[in-house]
């Protein structure tokens, strides 16, 4: 069998990736394959690496196939059935604890939890608040549910479409989502690791905007005056959201940046 480094050789995948999954299969840590670079893999850590690196070099994701990823420091798993934790989210987790107050005791939702990132994070970084979340998928409800649990995170889950599952009546301080966006043409759909993220998460099937104009127009009805309603969506759908706030009749209307520079979250307060 193969030592350690030369399996890490062995495929043509970045060495990061190799490395990474490598250490899925051994279980050992970056430094502890330092220094056994050496030793000999048993043959079941080579075949099960084998399939693995076969899999990413066929496309799929890593993130699936080492059943996790990072998101605000805490790790999460991730599952064919959620969307993939994408660093750009922070900015909304960010936008939300500082428009909110992190100290203060609120209610707060997050609408299309998939692995339950947004939810799960305010739960943890603001601990006097109480969150709750919706997804329309029994799949991936499973996995921010098991997230949650894994994280000690205290989220209500609810299993339907945006506000409609939520009890009549309750009203938020804020209501956040990373909804799907994505243009159904969009050659995007069609490229890299979002081949295979499911695609109810990444596309409202016709324009991208269809989802985020059902959130801003059911929103006024569930926030406390003075809510917020932040919103995740596309490089260029800052001016659209912006119109839809301020048409919903929603106050401080802006559009925040990502790292990157891009139109990313946009956020309003109800009057
Ligand atoms: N809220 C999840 C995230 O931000 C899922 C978003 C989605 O599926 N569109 O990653």
């Amino acid at each position: 069998m193969p030592s350690i480094n030369q399996a890490l050789r062995h495929f043509d995948l970045p060495r990061l990736e190799a490395r990474l999954l490598l250490a899925q299969v051994t279980g050992l840590s970056h430094a502890a394959m330092v220094s056994a670079a050496h030793d000999e893999l048993s043959a079941e850590q080579w075949q099960a690496f084998s399939a693995l690196a076969a899999r990413r070099l066929a496309g799929e994701p890593v993130a699936y196939l080492l059943g996790a990823r990072e998101f605000y420091g805490r790790e999460f798993a991730v599952t064919p059935a959620v969307l993939i934790p994408r660093p750009e989210t922070e900015h909304l987790v960010e936008a939300t604890l500082a428009k909110v107050g992190r100290m203060r005791p609120a209610r707060v939702v997050d609408l299309g939890t998939g692995s339950g990132i947004i939810a799960c994070t305010l739960a943890l970084e603001a601990p006097q608040w109480q969150v709750a979340a919706v997804d329309l998928s029994a799949d991936a409800l499973q996995v921010a549910r098991g997230n949650a649990a894994r994280l000690g995170a205290q989220v209500a889950f609810h299993h339907g479409s945006w506000l409609a599952p939520l009890p009549a009546g309750e009203r938020f301080d804020a209501i956040v989502s990373n909804p799907p966006y994505i243009e159904q043409h969009d050659h995007h759909l069609d490229e890299g690791d979002v081949r295979f993220e499911p695609r109810m998460a990444l596309t409202d099937e016709n324009d991208g905007l269809d989802c985020l104009r059902a959130i801003v127009a059911a929103a006024p009805a569930r926030l406390l005056p003075g809510g917020w309603l932040l919103l995740e969506h596309g490089y260029d759908q800052g001016a659209a959201c912006r119109a839809l706030l301020v048409y919903a009749g929603f106050v401080q209307v802006a559009t925040l940046p990502d790292l990157a520079g891009n139109d990313r979250v946009t956020l309003g307060q109800l009057a």
